[in-house]
């Protein structure tokens, strides 16, 4: 199943990483561009020495990670990257803030809330750290161009690291995207192709162009170089318990698309128990979704196992995937966690968008907007405990969603540069109350 190198002229160099293996049944294969288990269909993901069975070996100790760079590259010891990675040509994304969200906690009675703020990002979302992990996968096959399907931000994030590494782009996006994810998409160079339809079409006609001739030697970060991309969202785990001080927090709020970002969270905190770098305390996953694309959600309600697939409509196109891979997981992981999955109305999401702007200083983009009107949802709800340690997750710029607020964002009053004016406009508001 492992194709050879393309043109490659030395080794592969994945650092820890040693083969791929089936998250279902288990099978293991090379290291190479696949992602699903030719046995079963299961999803492949990347196994390491250190969690090869049978391995003591411990990989990276807490001071290590504590002396390495300001970016994700300082967790390289539990990625399938080279040990020289930070000296690379990359964007070298990560260590965003995680603020302590005193005010956000007090307006909902919650004592100790974060607000982990992916928007810090190079390309102003989560999406930089998958990238950075397939890119590197990317130059180890010998791949000469960089694509995916993109729910928006991943377009962004792909062609900026290719500009960067100096490769080829071609990003696939559902025609009707938010203005500032086009430009974005496309200011770094590259090709950005829009496709009449949804995420969804995007991503089924990805996989027909990665067994045509047109598609060779592409890495589509998402589909054929997708177990190295996923592996990026652990760093997210990696750094909110580092900065809480090497300790788990007790409830997170994470919002899902196609779920692997929630699903490899969860695996972030296990691993970081199994390593002895944090105690093993329990933790609640807790997954986020718009009501107008609530297909785990709705599963999760409903008290199935599968996910059965919706067409989106919500202005959280970052998060508009109606057939999510990781669905099924991201049910198991709220149920074993004593979590839930949760989804809010597109004015709810607006209102949460300008609370976490207006509390905290922190402008978040639709997909913040969810994860944080979730919490509110599931705090009234009572399932989220208002007095345990939580996290909840921003993954994305407000600037990339204006249109989601701009309607109730104007300025009080337009005037006249004088004093006189500006008094006349304070009279004139206060007198309407
Ligand atoms: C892609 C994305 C996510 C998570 O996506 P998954 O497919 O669930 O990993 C979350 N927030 C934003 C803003 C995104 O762009
Ligand atoms: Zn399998």
């Amino acid at each position: 199943m492992a194709l050879a190198p393309a043109e490659t002229t030395t080794a592969f160099d994945f650092g820890p990483a040693v083969a791929l293996s089936c998250r279902e049944c288990g099978t293991r294969y090379d290291l190479g561009p696949d992602f699903a288990c030719v046995e079963c269909f299961g999803p492949l993901e990347v196994a390491y020495t250190w969690n090869s069975p049978g391995s003591t070996a411990v990989p990276v100790t807490r001071r290590e990670i504590e002396s390495g760079p300001a970016n994700i590259w300082r967790y390289r010891s539990l990625l399938p990257v080279p040990a020289g990675v930070a000296g690379r040509r990359n964007l070298a994304p990560g260590w965003t803030k995680l603020i302590h969200a005193e005010n956000l906690g007090r307006e909902l009675g919650m004592r100790r809330l974060h607000v982990k703020d992916d928007s810090g990002n190079p390309t102003h979302s989560f999406k930089d750290r998958v990238v950075a992990i397939a890119l590197e996968a990317a130059r180890n096959f010998g791949f000469h161009t960089l694509s995916c399907s993109s729910t928006g931000n991943l377009a962004g994030a792909v062609t900026a690291a290719a500009a960067r590494a100096g490769l080829d782009a071609c990003v696939f996006i559902p025609s009707d995207l938010e203005e500032a994810k086009i430009v974005m998409a496309s200011v770094y160079g590259g090709r950005l192709v829009g496709i009449q339809g949804t995420y969804d079409e995007v991503n089924r006609f990805c996989s027909e162009l990665i067994g045509d001739p047109l598609g060779d030697r592409w890495g589509f970060v998402n589909v054929n170089l997708r177990p190295y991309y996923a592996e990026g969202s652990k760093t997210l785990a990696y750094e909110i318990a580092e900065q809480l001080g090497w300790r788990l927090p007790a409830q997170i709020v994470i919002p899902v698309a196609s779920g692997s970002q929630l699903t490899k969270i969860d695996k972030g905190f296990r691993e970081l128990v199994r390593l002895g770098l944090v105690e093993d305390t329990p933790y609640k996953i807790f997954g986020a979704q718009a009501a107008g694309c609530s297909p785990v959600s709705a599963a999760y309600k409903a008290g199935r196992d599968t996910v059965q697939p919706v067409r989106p409509d919500t202005i959280a196109k970052s998060l508009a995937i109606g057939n999510p891979a990781d669905g099924p997981y991201v049910l198991d992981i709220a149920r074993r966690t004593g979590g839930a999955v949760e989804d809010v109305t597109d004015a709810e999401v607006v209102d949460a968008i300008r609370l976490l702007a207006r509390t905290e200083g922190v402008f978040a983009e639709t997909a913040g907007g969810v994860t944080v009107g979730v919490l509110r949802k599931l705090l009234a709800g009572g399932l989220l405990d208002p007095a345990a340690e939580t996290v909840v997750l921003n993954t994305g710029d407000g600037l990339k969603t204006l249109d989601a607020v701009a309607e109730q964002a104007r300025p009080a009053a337009v005037i006249r540069p004088s004093l006189d004016a500006f008094r006349t406009a304070i009279g004139d508001n206060q007198g309407k109350g």
